[in-house]
């Protein structure tokens, strides 16, 4: 009998060549009809399925191949004899090897289509073949992929027939193209329908491989970069173009990450330096280049290296300036074209980071792997509850400024985390210590070291103060402003202790832990 060969696919690149070979390796092809049609055109002798089924395809598709005489020689089982005696009484012919790929939802979805014509292309009948395919690897060859046309032919025209290492290759290749087709058909029908249900009982997530990492956060971990196909028209990190520079490492993206979300905090001219996730020093000023100088000039040691992120294009008076230091990373909404000139003139491997819709709120939520599983919360994208002065001094209206640019800076340090501010530039960043007190200590060492004044400077807590100990280390510094969240039991003592060194002080209702 001769082979038999089912091809019915949507995007027909390279389609008529595979079949041409297949034909001339003695396959007998087998095509539902637009693919029928173009392998005609191209001299390619096809039964359609119709002939097969003796069936016409209905309802303009919607049912082609969901027949019996075709998913029974899908599923044929060539070594049960009962199963082919049965296939053969009802004259089902069995098929070998199968080339499917589905109809293009994604690209309908993509191109802004109206929901009918999204859901008129969500694919029944290819996935059904799919995965008849991929179940019955035994005895069949699935190919979803055009990418794998050719190597199928080399292997049949060298061995003349696919190994079953290859076959279960290409049924996993099935599976998680059917996986995550319908994981994008459920994440697109939840936001159409404005359903958006956040926590379903189950959760399957549509992600898709960019390209492979060097290595993961130290060389003995290997790691790849996944895209969301779903997310791809909003705010993206993962989707940034690397303008010039070498590869982004797997820790680039994680700071690139943390400094972009931090800086897009603000409008004015800002500049953020990060250093293993947490900011080393962050401005606001009225130009680009004195944003840099500023942000720069807090902690100096920490950026060497480090990854600057911008709120504006880049222009060439900053370029002039990033080029006096080493640094890993330059992100930004874009690079002016003399900037760009500058910069990749000067710095060969200085990767230029372009954010993808830099001006677009973060979407989806945010994931965490755990051992055995996954913690998912909303992103912490609000910035606070309420402004409540809770003390008897009043924030002046510089106080205010830099209590507010204090407030968004430690939102993005790691917990616990202390951040003293003055004049929209950060003075000293306490990140990621055991206790409070020690942030607070690391943050007013930092400034000691660069030379900078905390006289008149205001504090930023991310949680609450457990005690009255950090105020009064803060009085002995003297900073004279204070924003926390509130919500201690101990508040009465705190505000108190503030009261006493005529700190001002404000509760925001508001936690911002980042662990
Ligand atoms: P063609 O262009 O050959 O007419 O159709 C090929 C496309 O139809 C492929 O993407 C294939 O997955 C899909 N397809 C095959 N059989 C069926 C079916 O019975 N129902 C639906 N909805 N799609 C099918």
């Amino acid at each position: 009998m001769k082979k038999r060969a089912l091809i019915s696919v949507s995007d027909k690149t390279g389609v008529v060549e595979f079949a041409k070979e297949l034909q001339d390796l003695g396959y007998e092809i087998v095509s539902s009809s637009g693919t029928a049609k173009v392998l005609r055109e191209n001299g390619i002798s096809v039964i359609e399925v119709s002939e097969i089924t003796g069936f016409p395809e209905i309802m303009g598709g919607r049912v082609k191949t969901l027949h019996p005489k075709i998913h029974g020689g899908l599923l044929a089982v060539r070594d049960n004899p009962e199963y082919m005696k049965q296939l053969e009484e009802l004259g089902i012919v069995p098929i070998d090897i199968v080339a499917i790929n589905l109809y293009p939802f994604e690209e309908t979805v993509r191109k802004g289509a109206e929901l009918d014509e999204i859901i008129e292309n969500i694919d029944i009948g290819g996935p059904a073949m799919v995965r008849a395919s991929a179940k019955n690897h035994k005895f069949v060859t699935i190919v979803v992929d055009p990418e794998d046309y050719s190597y199928v032919v080399s292997m049949l025209k060298e061995k003349g027939e696919i190994d079953l290492q290859t076959r279960r290759k290409l049924a996993l290749k099935a599976f998680r193209h059917t996986a995550l087709y319908d994981s994008i058909i459920s994440a697109v029908l939840n936001e159409k329908f404005g359903i958006n249900e956040k926590f379903p009982d189950e959760l399957s997530v549509p992600l898709r491989k960019k390209s492979k990492l060097r290595y993961g956060e130290n060389p003995h971990q290997e790691a790849s970069l996944y895209v969301s196909p779903v997310e791809s028209d909003g705010f993206s990190v993962a989707e940034s173009e690397v303008l010039h520079g070498k590869e982004m490492s797997y820790n680039n993206y994680l700071d690139v990450e943390a400094a972009v979300n931090l800086v897009k905090e603000f409008d004015a001219p800002t500049c953020v330096i990060v250093k293993h996730n947490n900011p080393c020093g962050v401005a606001v000023r009225e130009s680009q280049p004195e944003a840099y100088k500023e942000a720069l000039s807090r902690d100096p040691k920490s950026a060497f290296g480090g990854i600057v992120a911008f709120n504006k294009a880049v222009n060439i008076e900053t370029a002039r300036l990033l080029t006096e230091i080493f640094l890993e990373v330059i992100v930004a909404p874009d690079f002016e074209e003399d900037a760009f000139e500058y910069l990749t003139g000067k710095k060969k491997n200085l990767r230029l980071v372009k954010v993808k819709n830099f001006e677009s709120s973060s979407a989806g939520l945010d994931f965490r792997r755990i051992s055995g599983g996954m913690l998912i919360q909303d992103r912490d994208l609000r910035l606070y509850e309420e402004w409540k002065v809770v003390t008897e001094r009043e924030p002046s209206p510089e106080e205010v400024e830099d209590l507010l640019f204090a407030w968004k800076v430690v939102k993005h340090v790691k917990s616990n985390s202390v951040v003293i501010a003055k004049n929209k530039a950060t003075v000293g960043i306490g990140p990621g210590q055991t206790s409070r007190v020690d942030s607070l200590e690391t943050a007013v060492k930092k400034a000691k070291e660069f030379g900078l004044s905390l006289e008149g400077a205001v504090l930023a807590s991310e949680a609450f103060f457990p005690f009255r100990d950090s105020i009064d280390e803060a009085a002995k510094h003297g900073i004279k402003a204070v924003i926390q969240p509130g919500g201690s039991i101990r508040d009465p003592e705190v505000i108190q202790a503030a009261n006493e060194h005529g700190i001002a002080m404000v509760f925001t209702g508001m936690r911002h832990f980042k662990h």
